[in-house]
């Protein structure tokens, strides 16, 4: 029996069983980037931990209805793109591209519908019409702004007191750092040489929370299973989101409310605003490969802040190369069948309840680091017996199948862009000779002829494959 899937819901601030509406179909909604500049790792930790759940879902059996937004609409982007002399659209292109690009270098599976908000105005106006027949709108200089006041449930999500905020206040952008009022713009009237569109609402462009609703309910229907974003998202967007939907229809908009901690750098939020970031590719340029910026983001429960340092990425890239040396020692092992065939039922038994494991941390609210835990747990118990050849052929099939399944989800094994990820190398397994010599040197050091496992290292070097030692009596090695 695999273990109850729980996630914290930040609604009701509890874990609770999660039970889609409609299963084995997962209905669930990603607020995507404004695509005016690159997405800095801040951002990419979010969408791998949205990347980490989908990929748990369905291998739990759910069918993911994913949808994302892109929004390609809003105050930077129309001045990015009047100061460059170009259309929003042309100008939105081109980060749209390096945003999808970026997310394959981390193996991220594109949701099913990846959504532009300028392609769904019609649907952004008819929502609006919706709350303005309910007269939960007014306008205002020919913009709309939604009243609060008609919605008493406002705040139930991030569980702000609204009592200090002054009521017909309002924000006259969309930057949600900047948002501190309570009536918010559904519509903004177009400013003079603006882009703007004409619809039945009067010319102009859609505010920023009124896409999300709109789009989600487009593909999604009324109610929708899971919502995710980064936390900072919560007040006032998400809010806003329900504010909207819930107003509109009369029925719960989301069911479980998921949100990813901020990741920090030396105790701050990583953010644009306070310029100490990092984008994926600055990583790549100093060498980090794209599975290790992966595993370290993806390696913190999502609930939970992450500090991000360059030590910490290189842990991460120890840890990657670890199992990856496993695997594709195991794999070779297998292939020129060096091991005793057979198998022995307590490894059997073992390499089971560490699967059970790792299953049972991420059912729990994605314990993404109880899971890890399982899986290194095993590795330490498996190295030393394919050291000393003494792992039975049907337990390495089963340790085989065990890294194959952490890796459905943490997907860091294989690299989908070896052109970026030195690594790549490595991943070519060695030649069976040099394998040997491995060994020979491993037996050289277990009875202290320092001497011998000196020279074989000096050989591997000479060949291009690094040595190094690990702690428990195992080695490693890379080719240079
Ligand atoms: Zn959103």
């Amino acid at each position: 029996m695999a273990a109850e899937i729980q996630f914290q819901n930040t609604l009701t601030g509890k874990k609770e069983p999660f039970v889609p509406l409609h299963p084995p179909e997962v209905r669930m909604y990603t607020c995507g980037p404004t695509v005016y500049d690159f997405a800095h790792i801040g951002n990419f930790r979010t969408f791998t931990f949205q990347d980490i759940l989908r990929r748990f879902l369905r291998q739990r059996g759910y069918q993911v209805n994913q949808v994302m937004n892109l929004t390609d609409v809003d105050d930077r982007i129309i001045q990015n793109a009047a100061q460059r002399g170009i259309g929003i659209r042309e100008y939105t292109d081109q980060y749209i591209k390096v945003f999808l690009e970026d997310c394959a270098a981390l193996s991220l599976e594109r949701p099913e519908q990846v959504i532009r908000a300028t392609d769904h105005i019609d649907d952004m106006v008819k929502l609006i019409q919706r709350l303005s027949e309910k007269s939960l709108t007014y306008t205002s200089d020919g913009s709309i702004y939604y009243r609060i006041a008609k919605f008493p449930q406002y705040g139930k999500l991030s569980k702000i007191d609204m009592s200090g905020i002054q009521p017909g206040a309002r924000v006259e952008v969309d930057r949600y750092e900047k948002a501190d009022a309570r009536d918010f713009a559904l519509w903004k009237a177009p400013k003079p040489g603006e882009h703007f569109w004409e619809t039945p609402i009067g010319p102009g462009r859609p505010g920023w929370h009124i896409e999300c609703s709109a789009m989600a309910m487009r593909y999604l229907g009324e109610t929708l299973d899971i919502h995710t974003g980064g936390v900072d998202l919560t007040f006032p967007h998400h809010e806003n989101e329900i504010a909207q939907s819930e107003a509109a229809t009369g029925k719960t908009f989301v069911r479980y409310w998921l949100h990813a901690e901020h990741l920090n750098i030396e105790g701050e939020k990583m953010s644009k605003s306070l310029g100490n970031f990092y984008t994926l590719r600055e990583l790549f340029e100093q060498g980090h490969k794209p599975s290790s910026i992966r595993f370290l983001l993806a390696s913190v429960p999502y609930r939970r802040q992450l500090t991000f340092s360059l030590d910490g990425l290189q842990q991460a890239a120890s840890s990657v190369e670890r199992l990856r040396n496993l695997h594709f020692r195991l794999n070779l092992e297998l292939a020129s069948k060096t091991l005793p065939p057979g198998s022995d039922s307590q490894l059997s038994d073992r390499v089971a309840k560490a699967l059970e494991e790792f299953d049972a941390g991420l059912a729990d609210d994605l314990n993404t680091a109880k899971a890890l835990g399982a899986i290194f747990t095993l590795v330490r118990e498996v190295n030393p017996l394919l050291e000393s050849k003494s792992l039975p052929e049907g337990n390495a099939q089963e340790v085989l199948a065990l890294l194959e399944n952490f890796d459905h989800i943490f997907a860091v094994l294989r690299d989908p862009t070896p052109e970026k990820d030195i690594v790549q190398a490595s991943a070519i397994p060695l030649e069976p000779e040099l394998l040997r010599l491995i060994d020979e040197r491993q037996a050289a050091r277990k009875r202290r002829d320092f001497k011998r496992a000196d020279e074989i290292r000096q050989q591997l070097a000479g060949k291009g494959i690094t040595l190094e030692d690990t702690k428990d009596g195992g080695v490693r090695w890379k080719r240079t």
